[in-house]
């Protein structure tokens, strides 16, 4: 299953990020998917049940945001949003278009707990 190295590589980088925060767990992670990208979110969220556990990430919430196909027409400069079998310009018929958004597979953001001291720390260097 293709998600389940998708979403491998989501928490790698999400624990690291994390981590280096010195957050002690992670309650949600947002990530941004084109409709092009061939994800499923059901196994995207099976990947994440049975990877996130043990991990900084065990208990978070993956939540999905999708993003939809836009293309623009390289002859009139038109763009358009589209389906994934329909790329053709609306203005003036053309084939010529680039995917403007659509294959995203990005982590947004995260948002995680920070230990006590650590928040304090931060409040003390500010001016
Ligand atoms: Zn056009």
């Amino acid at each position: 299953m293709h998600e389940m190295g998708v979403v491998s590589s989501i928490l790698t980088a999400c624990t690291k990020t994390a981590e280096r925060e010195g957050a002690t767990r992670i309650n949600e992670i947002r990530v941004k998917v084109g409709e092009l990208s061939e994800i499923v979110d059901e196994a995207m969220y099976f990947a994440f049940d049975s990877l996130a556990p043990g991990t900084l990430a065990e208990g978070a919430k993956l939540i999905i945001d999708h993003v939809p196909a836009r293309s623009k027409c390289v002859e009139c400069g038109v763009s358009f949003g589209h389906g994934r079998f329909d790329i053709t310009c609306p203005e003036c018929g053309s084939f010529f278009c680039e995917l403007v958004q659509g294959r995203e597979l990005d982590i947004e953001c995260i948002d995680v707990d920070l230990p006590e001291e650590a928040v304090a720390g931060d409040r003390v260097e500010e001016p």
